[in-house]
């Protein structure tokens, strides 16, 4: 680490790395959430859904990366045992034990809201304290946000299908 990395940095830098490592669990977990449930996923739209929750995957697994080098740049211990991570996150990991297609993304809703509100956190609690940290923190907002569009799109075209469905028997 840097010593004057550390000594800009204007607030409780061992609680800044506390809120991190949550966060590094957080996104974690919301990968193996997104990367399982794509291969469990049954349902309408399961061919257009299925490459994009993997690309969610990912892109949860690039903000691990982004937390993770930001812990160690402040000095930190990044979480070392993934027996942790349950244990630090504070989105509950939503196992996909319904494989039904709506069902997996309202979890994964959940879970895109908690991180929002999440980076939400880190940017308020860093904000003109910490620019590194704000900036990146902002950074990872902004893909959860898209993340959260793409999944409610996702669902109002299945409940769209289904109506016109409804219309069509009638
Ligand atoms: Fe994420
Ligand atoms: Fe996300
Ligand atoms: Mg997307």
């Amino acid at each position: 680490m840097g010593n004057k990395a550390v000594s800009i940095v204007d607030l409780d830098v061992n609680e800044l790395i506390q809120m991190l490592n949550e966060a590094l669990s957080e996104e974690w977990l919301a990968y193996y959430q997104y990367w399982i449930g794509a291969r469990m996923i049954e349902g309408p739209m399961r061919s257009e859904i299925e490459p994009e929750l993997l690309l969610h995957a990912t892109e949860e697994l690039a903000h691990a990366e982004l937390v993770v080098n930001r812990i160690i740049q402040l000095g930190g211990t990044p979480v070392l045992n993934p027996d942790q991570w349950k244990a630090l996150s504070k989105c509950p990991y939503e196992e996909p034990s319904d494989p039904y297609i709506e069902v997996v993304l309202e979890q994964n809703l959940r879970g895109e809201r908690c991180a929002i509100q999440r980076y939400q956190d880190i940017a308020s609690y860093t904000y003109g304290k910490d620019h590194s940290t704000y900036q990146m923190a902002t950074q990872i907002l902004n893909d959860e946000l898209e993340h959260e569009h793409d999944i409610q799109d996702f669902l109002r075209d299945i409940e769209r299908l289904k109506e016109d469905i409804r219309k069509f028997r009638l």
